[in-house]
């Protein structure tokens, strides 16, 4: 394992020739002979992993990249944690499945997990542990909702991404993934999302007062609606697939405030959001409201141990044993990696830090605001979007951020892509990452739109 210490030690990118080199080349071809058509990170990345440690992934042909995809929001605190690794190292040797029996590592999770919690919420929640995905948890909250309160409708926003099983894919926004799949879980109701620079009501974010909301409001209110109370509303409070879009502070409130007069449960969906990501804990906090469901999962082990789980007000807990099960919820562990990792966010002031590189990352871009190639940047702690704007030389907003993201490999910084035909550039950093390569990396994408960009302008 590499430490910073390491003469060998990953501290800064470079890429030597084309992507992919000749090693990642062969198993590229092999992965592609072998693997189903639906893998989907190799497409963009062209290249095999060798080995990873903190902020950098090196390649199989020694090329090196900042990964600020970062296992796709789960390695909050980088690759390989040396700490980590340590205390998985020892968990192994002890236990590492558990089903659903107590045991000290999941005790110690559990302790973690309650206590990150705002201290108004932590005697009234239950935690569940279910299989161990986003989606799955999605799926376990849901149910359990419609169980809660005997309901079979859900409402959830336009633009937002819940998972790829069959009831969270229904839940969410992207028409692609659902269009080829028949007889889709049914009863689900699509309202507008607070994503203001495209508001779908044609409305201006400064006179509208937030109708978005009002028009849940009156289809939930209306006895000729159409709509029955539903079991559960469903919302991230940054849509992440959807763009990097943070919800509006009097949007989330005014959602929390109709549900609770309504007796509606809300179930906040920080599978990306979550284990401080926007700067606390959960991105919830900050829009000073309190949900009836928690669900989280990506970033809990801090390295990328499967592992997931709902947090609900102890009302709702009317499952009776066995109602969601999973065969992997008892990852011993995640749990062990879990819990070191709320130690080590403490210890080390990891939100802090996510805060203060966000800073770090508005300042940088900040120029971008008024570039003509870039239509908005968005973000919120260690979760940024910028949304690049339709060029004018024929070509689609799509492949121009795929030149963006292109062009940023080849300077050694991985950045995803997502929003509506891809056109939102995504940088989602370990937590702890350095200013130093925080500041790498800004310049890389810089330049990568500045490029992209002339090149357009060229052709135009
Ligand atoms: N909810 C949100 C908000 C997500 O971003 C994701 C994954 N990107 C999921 C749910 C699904 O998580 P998983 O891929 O672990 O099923």
């Amino acid at each position: 394992m590499l430490t910073p210490n390491d003469p060998d030690a990953l501290i800064r990118p470079h890429v030597n020739g084309d992507l992919p080199g000749r090693r990642s080349a062969e198993l590229l071809a092999r992965q592609e002979r072998r693997e189903s058509n639906a893998r989907v990170y190799p497409r963009h990345f062209p290249f095999a992993i060798a080995e990873a440690s903190g902020s950098f992934i090196r390649d199989l042909d020694g090329n090196v990249f900042i990964d600020f995809l970062a296992g796709a929001g789960v390695l909050s605190l980088g690759h390989n944690h040396p700490e980590l690794v340590k205390t998985v190292a020892e968990q192994m040797g002890v236990l590492t499945h558990g089903l659903d029996f107590p045991t000290p590592a999941k005790d110690a999770f559990t302790e973690a997990q309650i206590s990150m919690l705002p201290e108004s919420m932590r005697d009234r929640m239950k935690i569940q542990f279910c299989g161990p995905t986003g989606a799955n948890a999605v799926d376990a909250a849901l149910k359990l909702c419609k169980t809660a309160t005997g309901r079979g409708e859900v409402v959830s926003f336009q633009g937002g991404f819940h998972g790829s099983s069959h009831a969270a894919m229904a839940m969410t926004g992207l028409v692609s993934q659902k269009r080829p799949i028949a007889n889709g879980m049914p009863g689900v109701h699509f309202f507008p999302f607070s994503s203001c620079s495209r508001c779908p009501l044609s409305l201006d974010p400064e006179t509208c007062q937030t109708n978005c909301v009002s028009f849940l409001e009156r289809a939930l209110r209306d006895p000729n609606g159409g709509l029955p109370l539903p079991a559960a509303v469903i919302m991230e409070m940054v849509q992440g697939e959807g763009g990097v879009i943070p919800a509006r502070k009097e949007f989330v409130q005014r959602v929390r405030a109709l549900t609770r007069q309504l007796d509606i449960p809300l179930v906040v969906d920080e599978v990306q959001t979550g284990c401080g990501r926007t700067g606390t804990w959960f991105a919830f906090e900050q829009y000073d409201i309190e949900p009836d469901v928690i669900i989280a999962s990506k970033a809990l082990s801090g390295m990328g141990l499967p592992v997931a789980v709902v947090i609900y007000d102890a009302r709702l807990d009317v499952w009776s044993p066995g109602a969601h099960t999973g065969t992997f919820r008892g990852n011993q562990l995640a749990f062990a990696a879990g819990a070191e990792t709320v130690r080590i966010f403490r210890r080390d002031e990891v939100l802090g830090n996510v805060c203060q590189r966000g800073e770090q990352v508005a300042a940088r871009l900040a120029g971008l605001r008024t570039h003509p190639g870039v239509s908005e940047v968005r973000g919120l702690g260690l979760m940024w979007g910028i949304e690049l704007a339709e060029p004018r030389d024929g070509r689609s907003v799509t492949e121009l951020a795929q030149e963006v993201q292109a062009r940023a490999l080849r300077s050694g910084l991985i950045l995803e892509l997502g929003g509506r035909d891809g056109c939102v550039v995504r940088m989602l950093p370990p937590l702890n990452v350095t200013a130093q390569v925080v500041d790498i990396a800004c310049s890389i994408l810089l330049n990568a739109i500045e490029e992209s960009f002339s090149h357009t302008a060229q052709a135009a």
